[in-house]
């Protein structure tokens, strides 16, 4: 892996490898870069006509991967788009050059039959099934 240039507020700048590796190793997800086999359908939204190629996308694995994606994008100044399922029509969940924190493999649900409670992960969805199946 070599340095990768990030776009930053109002500027761009050049991550090095050992920063890159240090946001990498604090997640339980994964960290994908251009050219990291599985980058090209991370990047990829529902509507087809926006093509954006982030510096870095962090497929979230849960609350503490959001924490430490946003973490280093405040250090390192670090433009971020928030990705959920990644359905705005205007590509909002996505951008270039810079970081998407990828929510969409967050998709758990957890039903507490007695309170009738369910907790939910970011993207979770059919949450009525969850209900039925408690
Ligand atoms: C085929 C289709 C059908 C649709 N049908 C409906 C409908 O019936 N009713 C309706 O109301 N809408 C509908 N929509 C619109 C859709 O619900 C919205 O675009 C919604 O924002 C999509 O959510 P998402 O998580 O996929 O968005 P994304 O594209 O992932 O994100 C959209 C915006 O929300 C932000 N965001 C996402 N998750 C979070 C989070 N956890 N915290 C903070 N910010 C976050 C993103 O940064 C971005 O700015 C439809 C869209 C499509 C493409």
């Amino acid at each position: 892996m070599t340095a990768l240039r990030v776009t930053t507020i109002g500027t761009s700048m050049i991550l090095g490898e050992v920063i890159v590796q240090g946001c990498k190793t604090s997640l339980r997800g994964i960290l994908l870069r251009p050219g990291d086999a599985g980058y090209d359908a991370a990047r990829k939204v529902w509507n087809g006509m926006i093509d954006r190629r982030p510096g870095l996308i962090v497929r979230c694995a849960g609350g503490d991967d959001v924490i430490a994606a946003v973490h280093f994008a405040r250090t390192h100044q670090l433009l971020v788009a928030v990705c959920g399922s990644g359905h705005s029509a205007a590509g909002y969940g996505t951008c270039d050059g810079s970081m998407v924190i990828d929510l969409s493999p967050m998709k758990n649900i957890h039903v507490d039959p007695a309170s009738r409670i369910a907790h939910t992960q970011a993207t979770a969805y059919n949450i009525l099934s969850a209900f039925s199946r408690s």
